[in-house]
Order: structure tokens, then C-alpha cells, then sequence
């Protein structure tokens, strides 16, 4: 007991620093990009510059390929889930790339009018950072339904306002307004203000599932870029750097949609390890939950099929089956087998003095009596609608013809007291045959045992025939 709980105490202590550790290490790999801002800030002289054209252009395709890829995958994620979040990633997505390509598409102009080759950055980043802070104020929100999810207006109507944006940059450009440093400050700034509204808000909300938590890193990267971009000039090392920490975050964020297509294609729907393996212990239980009730109704139906619904005897096809096994069992053993072929004598005419309700009631009382007659190895079917066979394993013809008459006399004294007075007498008339003696297969066993009991209803029935 003592050593029990000197070993819980640090497990549960380790627990808590483990888990603080790596709420850490994913704090510190957020805001990682800062150091090398940092680094840049104190230690670079800021005027250097690597301006190279077609890298750039080379670059910005790259970028433009990729999103629309990744536009690509998440608007299919968001068909299959509906998931609001997805819908608006998808548009920030998109929105990035229509607004970003004139970026890399006007590297051209850089001479010509720098303000047209540099606004498209911080545009873009402005209304990605906007559609992402509205998708994750609608996380977990009801799916889309599916007719929403497919409406092309609505996508199309959203490609008309990235254009139209586009557009608005550019006017922008040639205005007199174009070099204030506001217009530009006031983009960046706001895309850093709405990633960071966004981090927050998911701090706040506690969402914490795999997947978001790739999210919020990227946001935080999305953020730290723009705080890059605001300390940069056009072409330095800092605005180089800014370029490469938003593609980081924007690589991130398309692991995610990557990670989320190969599984729930949803954001919402993917869980942690501790929770998965809660999961599959949870599901592994409940399959077992659902083989043993499997196996239980099977039980049933295997009975239900292999009994007649009124009186409760096995049916015809179940007998055959039984009187199959028992030929194969004797076979081997050589033990005696044999077979009672019995049919209630004048039966029409109790259902039609009596009505056929009694008529059931005497096949039920009848199935009772005989089960009283036999053993319980001996088994009693009813193979037509007042034809019945009992299966006597280990009895020869004489000990069968024996429990025949007892059945047969005891029948004949019973009053058949079925509800209705006065009490129904019953007689049988009855076949008995012994395999091997009276046939080898199964078709002359029966075929013999049927043979006698027409010649007991020949001769007059109440009677066994044996010989
Ligand atoms: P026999 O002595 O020659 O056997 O005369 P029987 O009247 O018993 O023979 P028959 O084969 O002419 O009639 C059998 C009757 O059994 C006819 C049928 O309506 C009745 N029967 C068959 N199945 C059921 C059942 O499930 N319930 C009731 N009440 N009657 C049944
Ligand atoms: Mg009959
Ligand atoms: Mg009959």
C-alpha cells in the first residue's frame, strides 16, 4: 500500500510537468519566428538588400500553385463535412491567393510604381487574417446543409469581392494616398490585429483538438509575419524573412487541411491520442456489447426457425437435419435407432364439431403429452398439420413399438380437457420402424415408419403397426 502510493505521488507529479512542458514547448514553437526577428532587428544593418526579380516572381507562382492546392483540398473537406470553419478557410484560402498573385504577377512594377507591387501583400493578408477569425468564431457550429455547401452564387459572389479588391488596391496605388505610410501600416496592422483576435479567442474558448492547435500555431505565425512585414523595408533581409515565416504558417496550416482530408475531413472531428485510445477502448467494447447481443438473437432465430410457432415441437426441416445427425451417430456406434410415424386419428372432425381453435389446442396438449411419454433424448416433431414424428435414439423396433402403445393408450384416456366442455377424446394411430432393419437410408427409415402408419389407419386406427 506504502510503495503503492511513493509510486503514484511523482507519477502524478511528472504528470503535471509533463503536461506544462509541452503546453511550453508548443508556446515557445509559436512564437518562434520572433527571435529571428529579433535576431534581424539588433544584429542586421537594415539597408542591405537582396533584390532579385525573378526570384520573387519564381517564389509568388510557387505560393499562388500551392494555395490554390490547398484552396482546393479544403473546399473538398468542407463539401464532405459542411463544417462552417472549412467553408471559411476555404475562402481565406482563396481570397489570399486572387489577392496575392498580383503580388508576384506586378514584381515588374516595382520600379514603376512600388506601391502597385507592394500593397497586394498586406491586402492579402488582411482579408485572410479577417476569414479566419470569422471561421473560428464559428467553430463547432452545425454543419452547412449540402445544398449551401455546392451554391455557386454565394462562391462566385465571393471570387467578384476578391476581384473587386483587387481592383481597390489598385486604385489605391495610383492615388495621391498611395505612399502614406498608413495605407500600408493600417493592412498589415490589421491582419496582425485580427490574428491575434484570433489566437486569443481560441485561448479563451479552450479549443484544444489536434488539428486546431496546428491552426492556432499558424495564426500566430500569420500574425508574427505581419509584424515582420511592418518592421521591413521593400527587398531587405526583414521583408525577405517576413515572406518565409508566413509561408511557414501557411505550410502548417495546409498540413492541417491535408491531415484532416485523409481522416474526418473535418476540424472539429479529429481527436488527440488520449482521446482516440478512450475512443477505441470505448468502440471495442461496445462491438463486443453488440457481437454478444448478435449472438443471442442469432440463438433465437436459430430456435425460432427450428420450431413449429404453435405447439412449440422442432418442424419438419429441423427433424430432418436432427434424424440425419442421429443415422450418422448410430452408424458409428452401432446403438439402435428408431422412428415413430404418428397421426392424430379423425382429427377434420374434431375441428369441424369443435372449430379449429380447439382443434389447435388439442395439436398443443398432444405435443405436451407426448413430450411426458419419451425421454429426454427423444425428440417429437411435427411434420404436417397433424402428422407427427418422434426420434427414439438407443431403442430397438421392440422398445419403440413399447413407448408407441403407452403414447397411443395414453392418448386414448386422456380427456383432452382444451377449454371447451365437453372434453375432447383423441386417438393416434402410429409407425414404427428401426434403421437398418427397415432400411438403410434415411428416405426407407421414413419411407417404412409412413408405410405403417397407413395400414394403422387402414386396419382402423387407435393402433400401432410394428411389422
Ligand atoms: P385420418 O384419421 O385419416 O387421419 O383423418 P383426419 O381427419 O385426421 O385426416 P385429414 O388429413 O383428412 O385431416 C387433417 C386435418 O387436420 C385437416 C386440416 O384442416 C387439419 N389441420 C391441419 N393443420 C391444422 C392446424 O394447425 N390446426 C387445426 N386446428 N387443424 C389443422
Ligand atoms: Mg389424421
Ligand atoms: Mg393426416
Amino acid at each position: 500500500m506504502s510503495t503503492n502510493l511513493a509510486v503514484q505521488a511523482p507519477t502524478n507529479a511528472l504528470r503535471l510537468v509533463t503536461q506544462a512542458y509541452s503546453s511550453l514547448l508548443l508556446i515557445a514553437f509559436a512564437l518562434m519566428p520572433a527571435q529571428f526577428i529579433a535576431y534581424l532587428y539588433f544584429q542586421q544593418d537594415s539597408t542591405l538588400k537582396f533584390e532579385n526579380h525573378l526570384f520573387h516572381e519564381f517564389a509568388i507562382a510557387v505560393a499562388t500553385l500551392e494555395g490554390l492546392f490547398v484552396t482546393y483540398v479544403t473546399w473538398r473537406c468542407y463539401q464532405t463535412s459542411g463544417e462552417p470553419l472549412l467553408r471559411w478557410l476555404t475562402l481565406g484560402f482563396l481570397g489570399f491567393v486572387l489577392i496575392y498573385s498580383p503580388h508576384g504577377a506586378l514584381t515588374g512594377m516595382a520600379h514603376r510604381n512600388i506601391w502597385l507591387f507592394l500593397l497586394y501583400g498586406p491586402a492579402s493578408r488582411l482579408a485572410m487574417s479577417v476569414l479566419l477569425f470569422v471561421g473560428l468564431l464559428s467553430y463547432s457550429q452545425p454543419s452547412d446543409e449540402v445544398e449551401k455547401r455546392s451554391d455557386a452564387r454565394a462562391w462566385l459572389m465571393w471570387i467578384g469581392l476578391f476581384l473587386t479588391m483587387d481592383i481597390a488596391v489598385a486604385l489605391i496605388a495610383y492615388s495621391p494616398y498611395a505612399g502614406h505610410p498608413a495605407v500600408r501600416l493600417s493592412m498589415e496592422g490589421g491582419a496582425l490585429v485580427f490574428s491575434v483576435l484570433n489566437v486569443a479567442a481560441m485561448l479563451t474558448r479552450r479549443i484544444r483538438s489536434p488539428l486546431m492547435l496546428i491552426f492556432g500555431i499558424s495564426v500566430a505565425w500569420f500574425a508574427i509575419s505581419s509584424l515582420a512585414f511592418m518592421l521591413a523595408a521593400p527587398w531587405n533581409h526583414m521583408w525577405w524573412l517576413a515572406h518565409a515565416i508566413f509561408a511557414g504558417g501557411f505550410f502548417l496550416l495546409s498540413y492541417g487541411v491535408v491531415q484532416a482530408f485523409r481522416t474526418t475531413q473535418s476540424f472539429s472531428a479529429i481527436y488527440s491520442q488520449e482521446e482516440m485510445t478512450a475512443r477505441l477502448a470505448e468502440s471495442m467494447a461496445e462491438t463486443q456489447r453488440a457481437l454478444q447481443q448478435l449472438q443471442q438473437s442469432n440463438q433465437r432465430l436459430e430456435r425460432l426457425a427450428a420450431t413449429d410457432p404453435l405447439t412449440g415441437a422442432g418442424n419438419r426441416r429441423h427433424f430432418i437435419e436432427h434424424i440425419g445427425d442421429e443415422i450418422a451417430r448410430a452408424k458409428r456406434s452401432g446403438a439402435p435407432l428408431s422412428l415413430l410415424s404418428i397421426d392424430l386419428d379423425d382429427f377434420k372432425y374434431i375441428n369441424d364439431s369443435r372449430g379449429h381453435s380447439v382443434g389447435d389446442e388439442v395439436l398443443r396438449a398432444f405435443v405436451r403429452k407426448c413430450l411426458e411419454a419419451i425421454r429426454p433424448y427423444d425428440s417429437v416433431a411435427r411434420v404436417g398439420g397433424e402428422e407427427f414424428m418422434v426420434l427414439l435414439p438407443g431403442a430397438t423396433l421392440d422398445a419403440a413399438c413399447a413407448v408407441a402403445e403407452r403414447l397411443r393408450s395414453a392418448i386414448e384416456g386422456a380427456a383432452f380437457d382444451v377449454g371447451a366442455k365437453p372434453s375432447v377424446s383423441v386417438t393416434i394411430s402410429v409407425g414404427v420402424s428401426e434403421f437398418g432393419r427397415d432400411g438403410d437410408t434415411l428416405d426407407g427409415f421414413l419411407r417404412v415408419a409412413d408405410q405403417r402408419l397407413y395400414r394403422a389407419k387402414f386396419e382402423g386406427r387407435n393402433r400401432v403397426i410394428v411389422a
